[in-house]
């Protein structure tokens, strides 16, 4: 079978659902406490071995890392939790003033002859249903950010006093200043966009900013992994509140107001910044954040290859296929040519680290290649479809991988074993059975329930 033939993917893809319910024994839902658990995601993914680094080539080692990817993935999924906190927050529809409106109508019974009505009988009032509140109470979000993103110009600014003062100019962050998640989501979209980033430090005289290096290894130290909650450690949270007078916990202070928790001028603070600076490049950005980070982060979720059981194929060859494409681009600069989603994913993982991203994409192609993330429009497509074009001229392969975690997995099963000449139906049966394990893990994950499942 050949996988990278686009016929056989597609056609793989078709029926490996199908053949999976033929293959996979039921699954049963009853705990089994001596049974041992797959850990998902695998904790390995999110660190790099030694050896691996070492046995790269030079130009390699200037990729990002699979665990930089996954850790990408990772922290994508609280950027969307905060957002589903802050628009399902009932104390925050208090705060933002997007209750539902309370509206009654009336309604009666006509009695008519004809086209006369005669009398009409007034039935009881009803509490219409506010069909604009689901719409409306997103409002939340955009000023959620608006105060995200003042807190992080506070920040940005603190530090680098800070920074002068002591004489730093390393590309690290000191771990103890990496900051609390909304300011995390406000960086993390500015190096989305270095230009824009840079047009902003120059604008403020500020420039460490688009030149430190997004700090993987200590975001990942910032997930519990008993109940994966995202927490600011306490070293970080106190180290933010005293260079930016505001309190950590943006959400929380905002729900729990002045008498829970913040002080008076600590809440006056943080509500002074729901009104943020309105310069050119403070709307760039946020219109950024609002339409299209939002949107980028979803489709990221969506395919939840972090739970994946072909997490580290899917990211490898998301690796692989971003150098391919440097190499492409290098070939053909006319061509206008476009990433597929994983290839996206590894390419804003490298944009987050300014100077390693720069200096691969000199030495690759001459030049800063800037990726922006856009909707995927008739024009996506097109793109789509030429660099498909040369991307099979130049590699002779078919460059869309089906992402799904079926055909992912059985091609990572199908490449490690088909050297064993075993049985076609050995390997596509353990395939299924652990896509059909995660996805079980999945379900119980989403629907609150415990741990552990067992797997009959
Ligand atoms: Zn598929």
């Amino acid at each position: 079978m050949d996988f990278h033939d686009p016929g056989s993917i597609n056609a793989l893809h078709a029926t490996s659902r199908k053949h999976g319910q033929e293959y996979v024994a039921p699954i049963s839902l009853v705990g089994n406490e001596n049974e041992q658990q797959p850990q998902i995601p695998p904790p390995a993914i999110f660190q790099t071995p030694e050896t691996a680094q070492a046995a790269e080539d030079e130009h390699n080692k200037m990729l990002p890392s699979i665990a930089h990817c996954a850790i990408h993935l990772e922290l994508l999924e609280y950027f969307q939790l905060l957002r589903e906190a802050v628009i399902k927050s009932n104390q925050l529809d208090v705060l933002f003033d997007t209750l539902p409106r309370k509206k009654t109508t009336v309604s009666y019974i006509s009695h008519s002859s004809g086209r006369r009505v005669l009398s009409r009988t007034l039935l009881r009032p009803i509490k219409a249903h506010d069909s604009t509140f689901r719409e409306r109470r997103k409002e939340k979000w955009t000023r959620f950010v608006d105060c995200a993103y003042s807190r992080f110009s506070t920040w940005v600014v603190s530090i680098d006093d800070d920074r002068k003062i002591s004489g730093k100019d390393e590309v690290e962050l000191d771990p103890k200043l990496v900051p609390p998640i909304d300011v995390l989501l406000v960086w993390h979209a500015f190096l989305m966009k270095p230009r824009l980033c840079l047009e902003w430090c120059r604008d403020k005289k500020i420039l460490w900013v688009s030149q430190v290096d997004f700090p993987w290894e200590h975001i990942h130290s910032m997930v519990n992994q008993s109940n994966r909650s995202f927490q600011t450690p306490v070293k970080n949270a106190e180290t933010f509140k005293k260079i930016t007078h505001l309190e950590p916990d943006l959400l929380q202070c905002l729900i729990q107001g002045p008498k829970d928790g913040c002080t008076n001028s600590d809440q006056a603070l943080s509500m002074q910044f729901l009104s943020p600076e309105k310069t050119r490049i403070a709307n760039a950005m946020l219109d950024m954040i609002w339409k299209n980070h939002d949107e980028w982060v979803d489709l990221m979720c969506h395919f939840l290859w972090i739970r994946s059981p072909a997490v580290e194929f899917t990211l490898q060859g998301a690796r692989d296929g971003y150098r391919q494409f440097f190499d492409l681009f290098a070939s053909n600069p006319t061509v206008g040519l476009t990433p597929t989603p994983d290839i996206e994913l590894v390419w804003l993982t490298h944009q987050l680290s300014p100077s390693s991203f720069s200096m691969f994409s000199k030495t690759s192609v001459g030049r800063l290649v800037e990726h922006n993330v856009v909707p995927h429009d008739p024009d996506h497509i097109q793109a789509l479809v030429s660099t498909e074009r040369a991307f099979r001229a130049r590699y002779g392969a078919a460059y869309r991988r089906c992402l799904c975690w079926d055909c992912q997995n059985l091609q990572r099963i199908a490449r490690r074993t088909l050297s064993d000449n075993r049985d076609i139906h050995h390997f596509v049966q353990e395939s299924m059975r652990e896509v059909a394990q995660h996805r079980a893990v999945e379900r119980t994950r989403r629907s609150h329930r415990n741990l552990p499942i067992s797997y009959q």
